[in-house]
């Protein structure tokens, strides 16, 4: 059996810029892959989250399947990490907060400008929105908190190869910002 460390990803209401920028390690890559296997990411071709040490989630929880899969990593991995500003405060898609659902679901299907055919989407196999965007922190219990829109790829090298080695993790000011 691997001894390699294994990390899942996801994204949940999120815009996959934060996997864009943890691609963004570049040639580091090879080196984590020495010792990193990936589970369900969208980087692999793997369905369900399986027993995992890191699990990071990109985005917040906007729908009823974005609590299923926030779930299942949080049964499956023994650290949880909230990467970006999504998945810490809900991030810019939370502003639908400030409105309703429906006032959303009509703006967008039914009277929004070019909107052709207009009608709202019910196929039963359509996760159903929450009436609000939430932090993943308001739906399990999170470890770390990894920060930025999107963190800078220094922020993820400096933050996996802690938890790889079994450090603490911890950010140097220049590396801490929240935009
Ligand atoms: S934090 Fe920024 S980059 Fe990451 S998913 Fe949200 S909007 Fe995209």
């Amino acid at each position: 059996m691997s001894n390699k460390i294994k990390i899942a990803t996801t994204s949940l209401a999120g815009c996959f810029g934060c996997h864009m920028s943890f691609l963004d390690i570049d040639e580091r890559i090879t080196a984590l892959a020495e010792v990193v296997e990936f589970d369900r990411s969208p980087l692999t071709d793997i369905e369900h989250c399986g027993p995992c040490d890191i699990g990071l989630i990109e985005g917040g929880v906007c729908n009823s399947e974005n609590v299923h899969v926030l779930r299942e990593f949080r049964k499956n991995c023994k650290v949880l990490v909230a990467v970006g500003a999504c998945a810490i405060n809900g991030g810019l898609p939370a502003l639908r907060n400030f409105v309703s659902v429906e006032a959303c679901l009509l703006e967008a299907y039914r009277d929004g400008i070019g909107v052709d055919n207009p009608q709202i989407p019910n196929d039963p196999e359509l996760p159903l929105l929450l009436d609000k965007v939430h932090p993943i922190h308001e739906i399990v219990k999170v470890d770390y908190f990894m920060p930025g829109c999107p963190p800078s790829a220094d922020v993820f090298w400096t933050f996996l190869s802690a938890l790889i080695e079994g450090r603490e993790p911890s950010l140097p000011y220049e590396l801490v910002h929240y935009d």
